[in-house]
């Protein structure tokens, strides 16, 4: 048996040209464009890559994207001023602080300054409460794109085990609780949890979030199971010079014998984070003028 690819870069495509409509749709109907705010503070060189690639995407849904890229050194101070200006700027709907920081800013602290109803990353504690509420709310990027190409895959998730393994803020946690709202049967893993295959061969869904390239191995995989596989790896060069190939946190070939379906890495959750980015936009611009959303 071969599973299924779950093409995440078809299913975005077809998320972002929803977008592209509502946004023109949204300019027709305010006479102004949706707009989308990144704060970048220094040059990582991956979020750099980043910043730009998500200021493209949002040009290209026809929303306006404001790029603030400030030097490593910005104070607490000024970086939570310029995030006040943005709360209040009538053209921005959404602000996402592009994340990690450097060392000497305390990202909590920044993050929670964020408007509720501009926090397109989902990450500010009214955000993350309203989730937890089962409350209507913006829901963080990534976890938000794989439970789409679950539900795409799957329909209804509802009996189904599944198995989150990594319980950080930004995927782990978030991924867990829009499971249990869909009423799967949820258990997340971390490094602390012991025998780890034994709890991912229970689950029908394994949602992989972890940051340790091909550590899950197929043998750990329950025949017919649905794989999502969010890691993103980079693997040392095999020669000078060269770029190292990028893996996820499954291990692809030895998985994708055993699973029903599988995200492949690139091109199944990494092009929906983007995708929903501009889809948690669009519905801040929408609440934000008073129009109903159509999804
Ligand atoms: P974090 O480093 O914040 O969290 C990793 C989680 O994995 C932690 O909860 C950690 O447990 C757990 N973990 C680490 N080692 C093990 C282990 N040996 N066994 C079981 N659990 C373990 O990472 P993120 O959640 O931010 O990201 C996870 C992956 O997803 C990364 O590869 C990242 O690049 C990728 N990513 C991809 C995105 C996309 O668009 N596709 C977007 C965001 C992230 P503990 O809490 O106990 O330390």
């Amino acid at each position: 048996m071969s599973a299924e690819i779950i093409d995440g870069k078809d299913f975005a495509g077809g998320l972002r040209a929803r977008v592209a409509e509502a946004a023109a749709e949204f300019e027709g109907v305010t006479g102004r464009k949706a707009g989308l705010a990144v704060v970048l503070v220094g040059d990582d060189p991956a979020s750099q890559v980043y910043v730009r690639s998500k200021g493209k995407a949002t040009i290209e849904a026809g929303m306006a994207s404001f790029e603030h890229r400030l030097p490593a050194d910005t104070s607490q101070a000024d970086l939570i001023r310029l995030v006040g200006a943005l709360n209040t700027d009538p053209a921005v709907d959404g602000i996402l602080v592009q994340l990690p920081l450097p060392d000497h800013l305390d990202e909590h602290a920044v993050v929670e300054t964020i408007d509720p109803s501009k926090d397109v990353d989902g990450l500010t504690p009214i955000s993350t409460g309203r989730l937890a509420l089962g409350l209507p709310g913006l829901v963080p990027c990534t976890p938000l794109g794989s439970l789409m190409l679950l539900k795409d895959r799957l329909g209804s998730l509802s009996g189904l085990d599944a198995v989150v393994i990594g319980r950080s803020i930004l995927v782990g946690k978030p991924m867990a609780q829009l499971l249990l709202s869909e009423s799967c049967t949820v258990t997340i893993a971390h490094s602390r949890t012991r025998d780890l295959p034994a709890v991912v061969r229970r689950a029908d869904i394994v949602v992989a979030a972890v940051g340790r390239p091909e550590m899950i191995k197929g043998d750990w995989i329950k025949r017919g199971a649905t794989v999502i596989d969010v890691g993103i790896n980079r693997l040392p060069p095999e020669t000078e010079g060269a770029k190292g190939r990028l893996v996820g946190d499954v291990d692809f070939a030895s998985a994708s014998k055993v699973a029903d379906a599988i995200t492949p890495v690139p091109g199944g959750v990494g092009p929906m984070t983007i995708a929903c980015l501009l889809r948690n936009t669009m519905v801040a611009a929408q609440r934000r003028a008073n129009i109903h959303s159509k999804d």
